[in-house]
């Protein structure tokens, strides 16, 4: 694993994960490790938390809530990094060789936080604008479209009754 990462602010999201040595496209840089619950225990565990970021696990329904250089990596619309699941083992791998001196970073692809602010400023090209995952943009979309239409029919048996 690679040794050669610190800590540091970052323009993206306060504190970021930053290289001091070259990363070669491919390498493992760090393992997304912490304790481990099922989903009904985060939940519990984090009821009174605003914002959190648990790593999903897969399919296994468990969720990893980071500590170590790994949690300190910041979503990107056009990351160097990608996340890679080995035998229920999270590590972050390299997608391109990576100066010395940048920061670290992967897509997120959040989903499941209904009240969580997701608004993403990583500043690339590309920024999407959100680090909620494609599939969770278009669950959401649905769902606020449900409500309004929702609304507008509470609205219309108003004008009935009336
Ligand atoms: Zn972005």
């Amino acid at each position: 694993m690679h040794n050669g990462l610190v800590i540091r602010s970052s323009s993206i999201h306060a504190a970021g994960c930053y290289t001091t040595k070259a990363i070669k496209k491919g390498e493992r840089v760090c393992e997304y490790d912490g304790p481990r619950f099922d989903k009904e225990q985060a939940d519990e565990r984090y009821a009174d938390r605003i914002v959190t970021y648990l790593f999903s696990c897969g399919d296994t329904g468990m969720v990893i809530d980071g500590f170590g250089a790994a949690m300190f990596v910041n979503h990107c619309c056009n990351p160097n990094c990608e996340t890679e699941e080995v035998d229920g083992r999270i590590f972050v791998c390299a997608v391109r060789d990576i100066a010395v001196g940048e920061e670290l970073t992967y897509e997120y692809h959040l989903y499941d936080s209904d009240d969580a602010e997701g608004d993403c400023y990583c500043g690339a090209g590309n920024c999407r604008g959100t680090m909620f995952s494609v599939e969770e943009v278009a669950r959401r979309a649905k769902v606020a479209k449900a409500a309004k239409s929702k609304a507008a029919n509470a609205k219309r048996a108003r004008l009935v009754r009336n």
